[in-house]
């Protein structure tokens, strides 16, 4: 046990399938994962709970109790992986040149074993602060998990172990779904005096949002994130071929940076339906939101930034590069519940596609860097 490596509990962790069963239908979800993780901390001695967010879909909170009088600190990865099509051999981790491959080696149970490794080396240390392990559920789906772990949760940082090949992320963008109905009038297709054609009114719509998202591209640029955008990604209307059209909705995606809001979307949205209806009296144009995941961003002064920097230079031999990453994660909602979070995670290609790999000395490395950073920062 002492000599446990990297390799030897990444390969336990590959061998368990933890496909999610909301993105995948049948998949094994993270009850698996979960009881390792509980029988690894049980074995060393770290007390550890289950949170179930929903029935099948646990995640695990470990704990490793301070002193008292210490700041606490979370690590976090999700347990859950994709799915595992078009590939031969999945749950079988191979090791090549400095590589390990199989399905979440990469994202991301390579930095769920940098973190189970770290707690399980900060135990011996005495710190004054707790540090806890978040190894949540549905991270590729709805992030039941972190949402579910975060109501019994409170820390003063967390760090966010996705991969970001040793990098500190900062910021992330946001997304938010949103729907556009226009309503027409139905009438026989004979009868233009009567029918009014809402699917040529959301013509309307589609133009003004393409205006929109060109004037979102010449806005000034956020310095890690660049430019908001914002696409068309489903459309529907009309009910059969002769009659005019009564409603068209269409489905939209917005991604967003860390100043914009739920709020300042709808509004740029209401500006452009205020804006036709004052121009056609027929117009008739409502939106409405379905789902908002929003922009994360943390202070570069914040103290576990300053700490991980100061850290991770120590280790690396050089000074992380601050950046930001186009996609969302949960980091966003450790942020939300007002705890000061960080993204670092190990180096790897392959996430979502048919070959994943991580670089084991990236995850060796991850695992002191979370290490040193927790005896400091949890001192
Ligand atoms: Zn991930």
């Amino acid at each position: 046990m002492a000599h446990e490596t990297v390799t030897s509990l990444l390969e336990a962790l590959v061998a368990i399938d933890s496909v999610n069963p909301s993105l995948v239908p049948g998949g094994a979800g993270e009850a698996g994962m979960a009881r390792f993780v509980m029988g690894w901390c049980a074995e060393r001695g770290i007390p550890a709970e289950i949170d179930n967010a929903a029935p099948g879909r646990p995640s695990v909170i470990a704990r490793v109790k301070g002193k008292g009088g210490g700041r606490s600190l979370v690590l976090n990865a999700h347990m859950d992986t994709v799915g595992v099509l078009g590939m031969s051999d999945p749950f079988l981790a191979r090791v090549d040149n400095g590589r390990l491959y199989g399905r979440g080696s990469y994202d991301m149970k390579g930095s769920l074993a940098a973190c189970m490794l770290a707690v399980a080396d900060i135990r011996a240390s005495r710190l004054s602060g707790d540090v806890i392990l978040a190894a949540v559920a549905d991270e590729e789906h709805a992030s039941i998990g972190v949402q579910s772990v975060l109501k019994r949760v409170k820390a003063d940082a967390a760090i966010v172990t996705e991969p970001t090949a040793l990098e500190m992320c900062i910021a992330h963008k946001g997304f938010s779904w949103h729907e556009i109905t226009t309503t027409g009038r139905a009438a026989h297709g004979s009868r233009p005096d009567l029918g009014i054609d809402g699917i040529a009114h959301m013509g309307r719509v589609l133009n003004r949002l393409e205006a929109l998202q060109a004037e979102l591209s010449a806005r000034t640029p956020h310095p890690l994130l660049g430019h908001g955008s914002l696409h068309a990604s489903l459309i529907s209307g009309g009910q059969e071929l002769s009659s005019y059209p009564e409603t068209c909705t269409v489905e939209i995606e917005r991604r967003t940076l860390p100043h914009e809001t739920a709020a300042s979307v709808e509004g740029e949205f209401e500006a452009i339906l205020k804006d036709l209806a004052s121009k056609d009296r027929q117009f008739q144009g409502r939106q409405r939101t379905t789902l908002v995941r929003p922009p994360f961003s943390v202070p570069e002064k914040a103290p576990i930034v300053e700490t991980l920097r100061n850290q991770a230079t120590s280790v690396l031999g050089r000074v992380p590069q601050m950046i930001g990453a186009p996609f969302w994660m949960d980091a966003a909602f450790f942020a939300g519940a007002g705890i000061p979070t960080v993204v670092i995670g190990p180096d790897g290609a392959g996430a979502h596609s048919t070959e994943e790999w991580v670089d084991l000395g990236s995850v060796e490395k991850c695992r002191e860097i979370l290490t040193l950073t927790a005896r400091v920062f949890c001192a």
